[in-house]
């Protein structure tokens, strides 16, 4: 019996060392389940976003270097596209006050106004966002740098049209390296200030006669036009692709990582305008720029690189010739925006997220999650 007694016990021991063995495997699978699914977030996780937006450029406007050009277009380097929905909160056709409010905050705004909420309460853009991570942040554009496409990345507004109020904002913001046009809101004003001087004292070297060569050591303000840099068809040359290229040069010396913004803004204005070849000259520039930042992205890694829209503008389209199937018509419906939605392409890491049917908002808030590590 006794015999009997023990043998039992050693057995309920070996059990009980068993189970103790089974569940630490257990655990340690799952620990290491973790690390693993850590280590894939990490990987997909990139250190430095590129957001290219082409103002006004819808699906007919993107497919311009495939008809107007000899070379491939650098939209066909993109592995995943989504299709982004851009009504603003008041309206259902929006513009580019509202449009790149909810790329810059994750918001619906009311059209004409920039960072702010329908309660007109401020909200926090991607670039004082990213900021507070120690990256770095810069503004490439074609306009003039206060333009509500890049101003809705720094400035919180009612109105779009307050210029030089919106220029007071860019010593004090957290951006370092800019390159547009609009010299006169900072050394024409209405109030007599020099708002060179007061880059230069908030750390900025300062150019206005031309894109210099090399990049400074300092926060860099590019500013060469009056009011927007001239068209590609007054000798604009490759300001906007030179521009990405000295700005990435700059804001990659960050080993944190950098956040930057570049516009193709005139496409947008070639819609207005109603000119075709305005139009076509404006997207093919900036698809020789968006080739910049994939060659940037293909050659480093670490990086994603995202080309939306704010809005589609003219309702342009590549129509039929004269009954000839083998002819385009380019043709601009009006001269105003309209409500299709707009493509979004992305590449790189995170890229997969990119794909879908959604709020323009969306794309704000994919990219922060991307960022929050
Ligand atoms: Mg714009
Ligand atoms: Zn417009």
């Amino acid at each position: 019996m006794y015999i009997l007694y023990l043998t039992k016990i050693v057995m309920k021991r070996i059990l009980l060392l068993f189970f103790i063995f089974i569940i630490n495997s257990c655990v340690s699978v799952k620990v290491s389940d973790n690390s693993i699914s850590e280590t894939t977030i990490k990987e997909s996780t990139p250190k430095n976003i590129i957001l290219l937006i082409g103002d006004g450029m819808g699906l007919s406007q993107v497919s311009i270097a495939q008809y107007y050009q000899d070379t491939p277009s650098n939209f066909d380097r993109f592995p995943v596209i989504g299709l982004s929905k851009t009504s603003s909160a008041t309206h259902v056709i929006t513009e580019s006050a509202a449009g790149a409010t909810a790329i810059s905050c994750g918001i619906k705004a009311a059209n004409k106004t920039m960072g702010i909420d329908e309660n007109f309460y401020p909200v926090e853009t991607i670039v004082e966002y990213v900021s507070k991570m120690g990256l770095s942040t810069g503004l490439v554009v074609t306009s003039s740098i206060v333009g509500a496409t890049p101003a809705s990345f720094y400035a919180h507004m009612k109105s779009r049209y307050d210029y030089e109020e919106v220029a007071t904002l860019l010593p004090q913001s957290d951006i370092d390296f800019f390159a547009g046009g609009g010299l006169q809101f900072f050394n024409d004003r209405k109030d007599k200030k020099n708002l060179l001087i007061e880059l230069e004292m908030s750390g900025f070297q300062v150019d206005t006669m031309k894109l210099p060569v090399e990049v400074s050591e300092k926060k860099h303000a590019i500013i060469l036009g009056k009011d927007g840099m001239p068209k590609m068809s007054e000798g604009r040359g490759n300001f906007l692709s030179d521009a990405t290229t000295l700005a990435i040069e700059k804001l990659s010396a960050n080993k944190e990582g950098f956040f930057l913004m570049v516009e193709g803004s005139q496409i947008d204005w070639g819609c207005h305008d109603m000119d075709v070849d305005y139009l076509i000259d404006e997207q093919l520039d900036f698809d020789r720029t968006i080739g910049v930042a994939i060659d940037y992205a293909e050659k480093y890694g670490e990086t994603l690189v995202i080309v939306t829209a704010d809005h589609e503008t003219g309702g342009f389209a590549l129509a039929m010739d004269n009954n000839d199937y083998n002819k385009i018509k380019p043709i601009l419906y009006s001269d105003d925006h309209s409500a299709t939605m707009v493509p979004v392409f992305a590449y790189g890491l995170g890229a997969e997220l990119f794909g879908g049917v959604y709020e323009n908002t969306e794309i704000f808030h994919k990219m922060r999650s991307l960022i929050i590590e």
